[in-house]
């Protein structure tokens, strides 16, 4: 029998309907969902063969214990009673929890609600610590939320498209649709990147620019938007303060076209050209991804986004606003569920005590939830996992493989060692696996209901195609079993996942109005949803913004020098980013055999004069070195890419991270680019 499912792409943050076909209990392939308002009836590569991972050999089936050196099969009740024991053990201070981008709002719900309430702790985080951190507190600061602004669909009625720091056309390749679309109207569509990529291929005017120099580059802008007196005067004297500090900022001599095209690269006649479009249009949208946030002074390049769409009006309506682009599935989701150390659901403070007594009443644990105070981040907890005393000695980790994603591998390996107890919940045997006493089996996307809120705010269902393998289980029955097997079965009351969305909607403010039979394919909803009969927003500060007297806040920012310049000892700006066969470390794709059959293997990217200075022919295996660490790997000699930086695909086990090492102190997010290398030709014997 032939069955077609409806479900959402488990990769990037696009989150396009596909519907995967079943035969027999197995899924043989996909088609689009023609009437998704997200996809159009389109899927890019991954999302065409994203059944392909899920009958893999290599799933976990059963749950696993360490014993010394080796793992053996045991049954889910031995697991879950060593790991309610070793968390018994630990003081609320001493246990760390770690939610995923990659698993749906009820398995996240269900771990955040299990962290405060069950082990007592806010130190709760997830990876959008490391992608997107910038984005919640750039664009919370200055518009009083963290989430783009405007829906998918919207980009493409926008009269100008200024795109920074992503590669759409391969990181986000249905959204890149929408930039064709807005430009088969007429519209201009700017690229700002330091590589030629398929995105620039597409661009009206592009903008080669070096990593790390964003904010001169916007700051520029504005200052020639100024100048010519293309400003949105009605829009900055009805909807936002602080203006007059943004003006003396970016009318500084340092940022007039000259200067800065001194500094970037960029010809002064492109900078004014990029101020005249965006200064000039009806309706501007900025889109930008990690390119742009997963830098030291992340948080400095979304607020001068932010004061570039608010100088030029371009916020609240159709075709405008700004639209930070998440890299996986569910990022929006998880920090939506509260998975972070600072917030419960739907981003009430956890030291306000208003929603502490709130949630702790709506919760009713017998013996209260964790303190009104803010938790450790996903960096705090390794770094004191790592610690001799007063420490972290116990890791949760459902759906993240820190050993790979994170920064700085060796400060991860050390406190990973360190823990007396961590139990990671995966789909497959993960490098941070290794490292576990206990491993649990999850389902995949395909065998699991539930919901994911994609980039937009838009909140889909995940349907069930087939079984689990194995005794594999969804991570929210995981966690519902081991919390009432800890003696909380009153609060996790939990039969199938649509208990906790109607429990999401009564703690989570913008999904209130939202039913589990409502956030059905094709549509979905984006939130904010305040009750049963609206139909969702697509568009968000249509006449005011979050912050309490509805006004926009300007934020001038300097450009500073980036944390590491090229030298004679590395010579190189080393950038990062995806490539459209593969998604995050490779985890699923890499199983995908017509995926890993485009890509298979680490590379780099270098200009031809570069190589020609460093002596390496295209193919050549050559070592990377930067002050943090070194790898090797093979080259390839592309004109596409400015002379004096390299690029590393962000996949392929900890390769990237080696080279990356610890995060930058400070509030600043954690540093994976801009950073330094030295290329060399590999001597015979290394
Ligand atoms: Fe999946 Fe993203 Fe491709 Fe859509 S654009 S099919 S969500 S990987």
């Amino acid at each position: 029998m032939l069955n077609q499912i409806p479900t959402i792409c488990p990769y990037c943050g696009t989150g396009c309907s596909v519907n995967l076909i079943v035969q027999d209990g197995k899924i043989t392939g996909t088609t689009p969902n023609i009437r998704s308002p997200v996809n159009e009836g389109k899927l890019c590569p991954k999302g065409t063969y994203c059944h392909q991972f899920v009958h893999s050999m290599d799933r976990l089936k059963k749950p696993l214990i360490r014993k010394g050196e080796v793992f053996i099969e045991t049954d889910w009740e031995t697991a879950y009673h060593l790991i309610a024991k070793k968390l018994k053990e630990c003081n609320a201070g001493e246990v760390g929890v770690l939610a995923s981008a990659r698993c749906s709002n009820e398995d996240n719900y269900a771990l955040m609600k299990f962290a405060r309430g069950v082990l007592k702790t806010n130190n709760l985080d997830h990876c959008a610590r490391l992608c997107h951190e910038a984005t919640m507190t750039g664009l919370s600061l200055s518009f009083g939320n963290g989430a783009m602004t405007n829906s998918i669909p919207d980009i493409g009625k926008s009269d100008c498209i200024f795109c920074l720091g992503s590669n759409t056309f391969e990181q986000h390749p249905l959204i890149g649709r929408q930039i064709v679309r807005a430009q088969s109207s007429g519209g201009k569509f700017i690229y700002a990147d330091p590589r030629y990529t398929p995105t620039a291929i597409q661009a009206d005017l592009f903008l080669q620019f070096y990593s790390g120099s964003d904010v001169a580059v916007l700051n520029c802008i504005m200052g020639e938007i100024i100048r010519n007196g293309w400003e949105n005067k009605e829009f900055i004297s009805l909807r936002t303060r602080e203006y007059d500090s943004l003006k003396k900022t970016v009318l500084q001599t340092k940022y007039t076209p000259g200067e800065v095209s001194f500094l970037t690269g960029v010809s002064e006649e492109d900078l004014l050209r990029a101020a005249e479009w965006i200064g000039t249009a009806d309706k501007c949208t900025v889109l930008y991804a990690m390119g742009l946030s997963h830098l030291s002074g992340g948080i400095s390049n979304v607020r001068a986004i932010a004061n570039l769409m608010m100088l030029t009006g371009n916020i609240g309506r159709p075709g405008t606003g700004v639209n930070a682009l998440r890299g996986q599935n569910n990022v929006q989701g998880a920090c939506d569920m509260g998975c972070i150390p600072n917030f419960f659901p739907g981003y009430q403070p956890v030291t306000d005590s208003t929603f502490h007594r709130k949630i702790g009443r709506i919760w009713n644990f017998p013996d209260g939830i964790a303190p009104a105070r803010t938790g450790l981040d996903i960096n705090q907890m390794f770094r004191k996992a790592g610690m001799k005393h007063d420490n972290i000695k116990a890791m949760v980790l459902v759906g993240e493989n820190p050993l790979v994603t994170e920064p700085d591998q060796n400060m991860v390996e050390h406190a990973v060692k360190n823990l007396e107890f961590l139990v990671v919940s995966d789909i497959f045997f993960t490098k941070t696996c290794e490292y576990a006493h206990v491993v649990l089996p999850a389902a995949c996307y395909a065998e699991k209901d539930g919901t994911v809120t994609n980039t937009e705010r838009r909140v889909q269902r995940l349907c069930k195609a087939v079984d689990p393998p194995g005794i594999a289980k969804p991570d929210w029955q995981i966690i519902t079993e081991l919390a009432c097997l800890m003696g909380y079965s009153d609060q996790f009351p939990y039969k199938d996942p649509s208990d906790i969305f109607r429990e999401i909607t009564t703690v989570c403010e913008p999904y209130k109005g939202m039913t589990f039979e409502q956030v059905s394919l094709p549509d979905g909803i984006c939130w904010p949803c305040p009750s049963p009969d609206h139909p969702g927003t697509a568009i968000l500060y249509t006449d005011r913004f979050y912050h309490p007297d509805g006004k926009g806040v300007f934020c001038p920012v300097e450009w500073k020098i980036p944390a590491e310049l090229p030298d004679s000892s590395y010579p190189f700006r080393l950038t990062s980013g995806r490539v459209i066969w593969h998604w995050h470390t490779g985890t699923m794709t890499r199983r995908s055999k017509n995926l890993n059959d485009e890509v298979q293997e680490a590379y780099i990217e270098i200009h031809p004069a570069d190589a020609e200075k460093v002596r390496v022919a295209d193919g050549d295996m050559i070592r990377v070195r930067s002050r943090k660490g070194q790898l090797s790997c093979k080259v390839r000699i592309v004109p596409d890419i400015k002379e004096g930086m390299i690029f590393m695909p962000s996949l392929f086990d900890a390769a990237l991270s080696r080279l990356t090492g610890a995060p930058s102190a400070g509030p600043e997010v954690s540093e994976y680019r801009p950073i330094c290398v030295a290329v060399e030709p590999l001597s015979g014997g290394d």
